[in-house]
């Protein structure tokens, strides 16, 4: 019988693409992936320390699983990601039934980890890979054609770390200096991935959008690449920086039919002033002039932001700045998070002077706000036609399937002879909640072919 090993992941898609490479080494060992902890010989926890709460849930799941140890002292456990980045060889004193702790600079090394977890070490490897530029194929070349495809979609990383420095972001911390893949690398995992069943395709970075393999191939040139290849749907990317957008950007967008009439977009504070403590090195003025343009080569274009609310010196006036932004922009989807300080970050050292009740007040109506816009979007949506990628059967509706739009809204649509992979046009009913409810009109193209 094959080992067995349980990845719980938190945070964001990166994460999620950095379990999917822990399975993939993983299973050259002989290890398969279960999906519950209870039997695994090999517990993974990926962590995620952009806010407090996912890092908080890290210390409680641990604590569940000290029976399972208990019980099978054979059991190895280790944490990966960005906590384990920053508190290193900490979390071995703290969490005794933890084995190993490795950063993300160390994922590569994992096989050789648990190796050694195996003969009774405990392991910490938080160490930086040597800079040896902002260019260089961090995959190993075992891995580009074992790429993970789950369901319809699949996720390359094209570039990791970032040299923003965000003042109130962990990230550049824990995941170092930014670098870019070359193209070469990227183009073969992308297509191991199409043969592997994909059908829309994610390119991730941390600022996606400053991604450069030379002086004249940045991120337009390998979107522009990516999006003619075969067999994909559709092509997106995530989370792009607005200093790093462009018209061309938007041009590229509006003209090429694969890339999906959705951006996320983070905008983080609607005020100047706070933008200049965050280190954005962006305006507002900026950002609304570029998601201006945006709307008007894309009309239909959904673009969801990222913002934070109670950032050090945040006063009234800025914040209603940042509501004003909301009222423009009209987002599909908006993810506000209360500040909390990140230790390690230029933030930290400000005062957290707005009070936690001022917070979940503002943090209440920017959700309020955005809860009429999306009522209201979804109105006017009704009796449109969609493009939907099929992704899914519906849980609990037999001969419903679930998809998602050009505009990555969740739909439920109803009709006969739909498989996953397929691209149809439906007409929206109705919708309920976040999701979009349509009907089949037409098939554009069947799962498998383009
Ligand atoms: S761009 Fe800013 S918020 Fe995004 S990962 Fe880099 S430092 Fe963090």
């Amino acid at each position: 019988m094959n080992k067995q090993v349980y990845i719980k992941t938190y945070g964001c898609q990166m994460n999620e693409h950095d379990t999917q490479r822990m399975v993939s080494m993983l299973e050259k060992q002989g290890y398969e992936s279960v999906d519950s902890p209870d039997a695994a010989d090999l517990i993974l926890v990926n962590t995620c320390s952009v806010r407090a709460n996912p890092e908080n849930k890290v210390y409680s799941y641990l604590g569940t699983l000290r029976p399972l140890k208990k019980r099978n002292p054979r059991l190895l456990i280790g944490v990966a990601g960005c906590v384990a980045q920053q508190v290193g060889m900490d979390l071995l004193a703290r969490e005794p039934v933890v084995d190993m702790v490795f950063g993300p600079d160390n994922l590569f090394a994992l096989p050789e980890l648990v190796e050694a977890a195996r003969g009774g070490e405990r392991v910490c490897r938080i160490g930086w890979q040597p800079w040896d530029g902002p260019v260089r194929e961090f995959m190993p070349d075992e891995l580009l054609e074992t790429g993970h495809v789950a369901g319809v979609r699949a996720y390359i990383a094209i570039t990791k770390g970032c040299n923003n420095y965000c003042s109130f972001c962990i990230v550049p911390h824990t995941r170092g200096r930014e670098v870019s893949r070359a193209p070469e690398g990227i183009l073969r995992e992308a297509r191991a991935m199409v043969q592997a069943g994909a059908r829309e395709l994610w390119l991730l970075g941390q600022n996606v959008n400053s991604y450069r393999a030379a002086d004249n191939y940045g991120f337009l040139e390998l979107l522009d690449t990516v999006s003619q290849l075969e067999g994909l749907a559709r092509v997106r990317f995530t989370s792009p920086h607005p200093r790093d957008w462009s018209h061309a950007l938007s041009d590229l967008m509006a003209a090429r039919s694969t890339l999906g009439h959705y951006v996320h977009l983070p905008f983080q504070a609607g005020s100047d002033s706070i933008l200049k403590a965050m280190r954005r090195r962006h305006t507002i003025a900026d950002f609304l002039e570029q998601t201006d343009y945006l709307r008007r080569v894309m009309p239909d274009v959904a673009i969801s932001t990222d913002l934070i609310v109670g950032f050090p010196g945040e006063s009234d006036a800025d914040f209603e700045a940042t509501i004003q932004v909301l009222d423009h922009v009209r987002f599909s989807q908006v993810f506000p998070f209360k500040y909390s300080p990140r230790p390690g970050t230029a933030a930290a050292k400000l005062s957290d002077d707005v009070p936690r009740d001022v917070k979940e007040a503002r943090l209440a109506r920017v959700i309020a706000v955005q809860e009429r816009i999306n009522v209201e979007q979804q109105q006017a949506l009704v009796g449109s036609l969609q493009e939907v990628l099929i992704d899914g059967a519906h849980p609990r509706t037999p001969g419903l399937m679930n998809g998602r739009t050009a505009g990555y809204r969740a739909m439920t649509v109803a009709g006969n002879g739909l498989h996953v992979g397929d691209v149809i046009q439906a007409r929206v009913t109705g919708f309920s909640g976040h999701w979009l409810e349509g009907r089949l009109e037409q098939r554009i193209c069947a799962a498998g072919g383009m």
